[in-house]
């Protein structure tokens, strides 16, 4: 690994190198350094399932290196910057889930940006895409501010969860499945987790629609038959097969699939302001939120 000269972090100033070793104060980096570090997929399954919490689960997310192309390519990028970005640090590792501990909304998508999620440490801040979904959040009154730029910028979430289905950014946004597959065992348990608060789940994109049906249903969940299939606005309800414990009985919950706010569907019109935000809106009221 190439570790860079330190560089000030663009809200508190802060000199870090990149990647960003855990435990260095990183704004909202949940992990020190001794988290355990997930080397190789087994070591995905054995931490994820004995996370206890949220935070105990994101900072091993945060520190994982399961998947040697993708690792190698996150701290390839950290480490050679973008022009427009050449005075900032890069995160450099995987991007947890991010937002509330106690979600009514969770929202699935891909992986974070090459140049975004993996040099701010926030998935979906920093580039178009998320500019676009915070912009719809906070629209719909999900989110604090409307822009999320840096991680220690004053966005939250209070009522919602972002989480990606692979956490590292992958070359040319496509993980492989075996790195998909990988990285599943951190969404699954991410999923059980929220379970005692979660109500309805938007997906963006197929691949988010496709890693959602799969973790709910290993999370505990039934998924109707046939499979349903994924579209903007398309709903399905995903009932507990089992009962939660008397404090956390189960919940149906509502999954409602939109395109991904990625700049090909932005840019084309296939996906508007509007379009976005109306499931949005669809989601954060069927999860009782006014
Ligand atoms: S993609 Fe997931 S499993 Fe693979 S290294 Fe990143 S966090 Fe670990």
């Amino acid at each position: 690994m190439t570790v860079k000269p330190a560089l000030p972090h663009p809200v508190t100033g802060a000199a870090y190198p990149s990647p960003v070793p855990p435990g260095t104060h990183w704004p909202d980096d949940p992990a020190t350094a001794r988290t355990p570090v997930a080397e190789q997929a087994e070591d995905v399954v054995s931490l994820a399932v004995s996370a206890s919490d949220l935070h105990q689960l994101t900072a091993r997310q945060s520190v994982c290196r399961a998947c040697p192309r993708l690792v190698a390519w996150r701290e390839q990028v950290a480490g050679e910057r973008r022009r427009a970005f050449a005075d900032q640090p890069y995160w450099g590792r995987p991007v947890p889930g991010w937002g509330s501990d106690a979600p009514k909304v969770l929202i699935v998508g891909l992986a974070p940006a090459a140049h975004g999620g993996n040099r701010t440490g926030r998935i979906f801040t920093g580039d178009r895409s998320g500019d676009w979904l915070f912009a719809a959040l906070h629209e719909v009154g999900l989110a604090a501010t409307p822009t999320s730029t840096s991680a220690g910028d004053g966005q939250g979430l209070p009522q919602a969860r972002v989480v990606a289905a692979v956490r590292c950014a992958p070359p040319d946004n496509k993980p492989l499945p075996s790195e998909r597959d990988a990285c599943f065992p951190w969404l699954v348990r991410e999923v059980e987790l929220c379970r005692p608060s979660v109500r309805s789940v938007v997906a963006l994109g197929m691949y988010g629609w496709n890693a959602a049906l799969r973790a709910f249903a290993e999370a505990g969940y039934s998924v109707p038959r046939p499979r349903p299939k994924f579209g903007h606005g398309a709903e399905t309800v995903l009932a507990p097969r089992t009962a939660g414990p008397p404090e956390h009985p189960g919940q149906e919950v509502l999954l409602v699939g939109s395109y991904h706010p990625s700049q090909q569907n932005t840019f084309t019109g296939k996906l508007t302001h509007g379009m976005l935000e109306a499931v949005l809106d669809r989601a954060k009221t069927y999860a009782g939120l006014e």
